[in-house]
């Protein structure tokens, strides 16, 4: 942190105090809401177990590499897909502030916790771009704000990779998957997603970014779109992962 962000911090602490949304109290965390307290409390999930492919996680120690029943049935376009934290507690209630209220200040103590599992789960050094799930250009419109796109730029910073909005599009308007069961969720989605610029994302390592993945319909298409356009490696990570 430069010496004039430093100030800056301090000011806007002075003027603005950051009450963490876990407890109340004030963050004791440098420019940031949670307090170190509530953020710690944010069970992270380790680097190992779980699926091989999405991310997964399964009941007990599972020390060999596993590939679940989902992804053995219907295996997906991404190479990998991990989450940060599991959709509960403190974590659910801020990312969804985060995305259906605008709650921009939250972006911060959101990418830390990206930028923690992007460095457990793959090699940011080997991306070559983020690109953000997008939302259908009429929706994006209605909304003005795509929190998946906050996301990526701020991670995309983080770890010194481009951030890429424009390559890749939902050209497909399709229902909300968040009442859909499984199977209807990837029929639902199908198609829904397009590479733009195939030219940019050919032959290349890329970093997908949501905030939550369910059943993993939708980075799955987005990767497909990816992969179609000659993408390399389709690498997908959110936020949290809601059990499905
Ligand atoms: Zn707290
Ligand atoms: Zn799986």
């Amino acid at each position: 942190m430069s010496v004039l962000t430093k100030a800056t911090t301090h000011i806007l602490d002075w003027l603005f105090p950051r009450k963490c949304p876990g407890c109340g109290e004030l963050s004791d965390r440098a420019g940031r809401h949670w307090c170190w307290s509530c953020f710690r409390k944010i069970e992270t999930f380790p680097q190992h177990g779980g699926c091989e492919r999405c991310g997964q996680r399964t009941e007990g120690n599972i020390t060999h590499t596993f590939v679940c029943g989902a992804c053995l049935n219907h295996p997906p376009h991404f190479d990998r897909a991990r989450a940060a934290a599991d959709f509960s507690g403190n974590l659910r209630e801020m990312t969804l502030a985060f995305k259906y209220q605008r709650s921009t200040w939250m972006c911060d103590d959101l990418t830390d916790l990206l930028e923690g599992a992007a460095h457990a789960h793959f090699q940011p050094a080997a991306i070559d771009l983020v690109i953000p799930v997008p939302l259908h250009k009429l929706r994006q419109r209605a909304r003005s704000y795509n929190q998946s796109t906050h996301l990526a730029e701020a991670l995309a910073q983080r770890i010194g990779r481009p951030c890429d909005t424009r390559s890749l599009a939902r050209t497909r308007d399709t229902p909300q998957q968040a009442r859909l069961s499984a199977p209807r969720r990837r029929t639902n989605i199908a198609h829904a997603f397009h590479a733009l610029r195939p030219e940019r994302v050919a032959q290349r390592h890329i970093l997908l970014i949501d905030d939550v993945m369910t059943t993993g319909a939708t980075l799955d298409d987005c990767a497909r779109a990816l992969k179609h356009a000659g993408a390399r490696t389709v690498w997908a990570l959110t936020l949290a992962r809601r059990q499905s």
